[in-house]
Order: structure tokens, then C-alpha cells, then sequence
């Protein structure tokens, strides 16, 4: 059977092109320095987001965890969103890599606002605190909602006048740019580091890259050999990656746009309730105004060929992709209305 899977857009597989590159994509060593493809990569990533320098990751957790581990030193605070995927997902990383505490912070709809963050950076000269070194902010939020550039600004400007370095999750940053209309550039440049997903949206199998100052990613790259990630022949992967780079992130507005009209399609089914604060980019998040058995409820879904996860505490996420386009939004909608009519 071939699925239409909403689960995540960490499902989508490569795309044709993505295949043949791999097949013909020029190699080395990597480690050595070697990987030509790779090289060129980082080179384009770096130039896309702004920066002097990027770095290929093996994952986008990596790549954060790796940017806490090179911005900070063990024992150090981290000012992050509460809700935020480093906070959240990433297994508690920062204590056990980098060795340092996060400070959880209120973020509605993904804003620190800088009342909230002064609020929480530690004054220097008192023995018992811990040093703020870093606040993390995240765009696109993973609740699906894009950060403004002039709350990125705010908050770039308080961590300037803190004397503190800003790292950007942005996963999902090509989906904000996207939202913006703006270059994803406009964005990182309210962040010293940023870390950005080729396995996502964008449809690469495996990666992300960390960019920043040339100095930052020197240093980087050591601490990635140490955590493991030094890679051989990455080229293999930096080939799909450059397509990613380049192409796919052109079409995520496609996505945005067969997420609106799936958000449309399932608001009129009775009893669902989406959310329509948050549809920015290529989310659609739902909740029900009667009880469901949310299990029940994905596997009647599957039943039509629909792969989805259940709701999480009463909330349901479907996410578009290159492989869910105009007419599989049609199927999943009615998928949703058929497996809810089963439990009336
Ligand atoms: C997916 C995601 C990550 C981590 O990426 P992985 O490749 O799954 O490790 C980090 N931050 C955000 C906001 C994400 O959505």
C-alpha cells in the first residue's frame, strides 16, 4: 500500500532527483577534509543563512546539542523557550553533553519576550550563581506558529546587551522564511549560531547544518569529532543535501498552502476544532469538542491508508510534505471524517 503518512515531515523519502545524486555524488574523506561535496555544501549553507561558516550534522539534535556544547562551558545556564524542542526533545542532552542547565523560560507561541529573559539572566559577582551563557530561541516554533522578525530583533537586542550569543533552532527555518517572505538570512541574523534540518520538509534522508562564525565552526568541528560525528564519505549525503538546500526549500510554500486547505477541509467536519492560530507553516493543529478514542481513532485512519499520530493531550497534529500534496489532503480529510463517523 502506498501510505500518505501526516505523522511528521521527518517521514518524507528522498526524491528521485535526490536518488540519482546520491548515486553520482563525487566523495572523500570527509574528516581529512577531503569531501568535495560536502565542502560545497557548507559552503552554500553558510552563504544562505548569512554566516562565515556551517558544518553537516548527522541531526538537527546534534547540531543543537553540538551548539550548546561549543557556546558554553560546563555548569553554565541556557535561557531556552519552555516548550521548545531543546527543552522538550532532545533526552536532556545539554546536562550530559555540554554539561549545562537550561533555564526553561515562558515563550508563547515560541516569543521570549525580554522582560522574560532579563528577568532570568544571572548578575555576575555572586559566588553562588551559575554564568548565563546562551539564550536559544526557535524558528519556525514547533507548535506550528512563525516567530516575527521584530520579536527575533527584541530579543537579539537584550542578548546584546547582556553580552550574551544567541543560537537559533531552526529546524524549520525555510518554513518561517516561507511564512516571511523574507530570506532565511533576514532571520539568522538575529543569532550567532544557527542549526537548520535537511531531513525535514526540505526531503534530504539524513542531515542538518550548523552555521555560524568561522571561529565558532572551527571549534565546532572538533567537539562534532569528539561526539562522534565525523563522518567518511559524507558526500553521499551532502549531494541530496544541496538539493534540499536549493530546490526543495522553493516549494515549502506548497506545503503551507495544502496545510490551509486541509485545515479548511477538516474544519468542517463535525466536532473537530482546529486550531487556526496556528497555521503558519505546514501544521495543522487540531483538537475534538467530544471524547474520542484517539487510538481508535488512528487506526481506523490506517484502515484507509492514512498514516497519523494520535492526539497529544487532546491535541491532533497532521503535517503536509512533498509527498502529501492537493489531492492526498482530500484523502487524509476524509479519512478523518470516516474513522470519526466510526465512533459516533
Ligand atoms: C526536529 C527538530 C529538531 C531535531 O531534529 P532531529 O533531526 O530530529 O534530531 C530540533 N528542533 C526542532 C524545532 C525540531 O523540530
Amino acid at each position: 500500500m502506498s501510505w500518505i503518512d501526516v505523522r511528521s515531515d521527518t517521514v518524507t523519502h528522498p526524491t528521485p532527483a535526490m536518488r540519482a545524486v546520491m548515486q553520482a555524488a563525487e566523495v572523500g574523506d570527509d574528516v581529512y577534509g577531503d569531501d568535495p561535496t560536502t565542502a560545497e555544501l557548507e559552503r552554500a549553507s553558510a552563504e544562505r543563512l548569512g554566516k562565515e561558516a556551517a558544518l553537516f550534522v548527522p541531526s538537527g539534535t546534534f547540531g543543537n546539542q553540538l551548539a550548546l556544547f561549543t557556546h558554553c562551558q560546563q555548569g553554565d545556564e541556557v535561557i531556552a523557550g519552555e516548550d521548545s524542542h531543546i527543552v522538550w526533545h532532545e533526552v536532556g542532552a545539554a546536562a550530559v553533553i555540554a554539561g549545562v542547565n537550561l533555564r526553561p523560560i515562558p515563550a508563547p507561541k515560541g516569543v521570549l519576550s525580554p522582560e522574560a529573559i532579563k528577568a532570568r539572566i544571572r548578575p555576575s559577582g555572586d559566588i553562588h550563581l551559575p554564568r548565563t551563557a546562551l539564550i536559544c530561541v526557535e524558528n519556525a516554533y514547533s507548535s506550528g506558529h512563525v516567530v516575527s522578525l521584530d520579536d527575533m530583533r527584541a530579543v537579539w537586542e537584550t542578548a546584546q546587551d547582556a553580552g550574551l550569543p544567541v543560537h537559533l533552532d531552526g529546524a524549520r527555518v525555510f518554513n518561517a522564511a516561507a511564512h516571511l517572505q523574507v530570506p532565511a538570512r533576514e532571520i539568522a541574523q538575529y543569532a550567532d549560531s544557527a542549526m537548520f534540518c535537511l531531513s525535514k520538509g526540505l526531503a534530504a534522508p539524513i542531515g542538518s547544518m550548523l552555521v555560524g562564525s568561522r571561529d565558532f565552526i572551527e571549534i565546532a568541528r572538533k567537539k562534532r569529532k569528539l561526539m562522534g560525528g565525523g563522518l567518511r564519505q559524507v558526500g553521499v549525503l551532502a549531494a541530496p543535501g544541496l538539493l534540499a538546500l536549493n530546490e526543495m526549500s522553493a516549494r515549502l510554500v506548497d506545503d503551507h498552502l495544502n496545510a490551509q486547505t486541509l485545515a479548511r477541509l477538516v474544519a468542517e467536519i463535525p466536532g473537530v476544532v482546529v486550531d487556526q492560530q496556528a497555521l503558519d507553516i505546514n501544521m495543522v493543529f487540531l483538537r475534538f469538542n467530544r471524547a474520542v478514542d484517539g487510538n481508535a481513532l488512528v487506526e481506523a485512519m490506517a484502515e484507509q491508508g492514512v498514516k497519523a499520530n494520535p492526539p497529544d493531550q487532546g491535541l491532533m497534529r497532521l503535517v503536509t510534505h512533498w509527498q502529501v500534496g492537493a489531492e492526498q489532503v482530500q484523502k487524509v480529510a476524509a479519512a478523518l471524517r470516516s474513522a470519526l463517523e466510526q465512533q459516533q
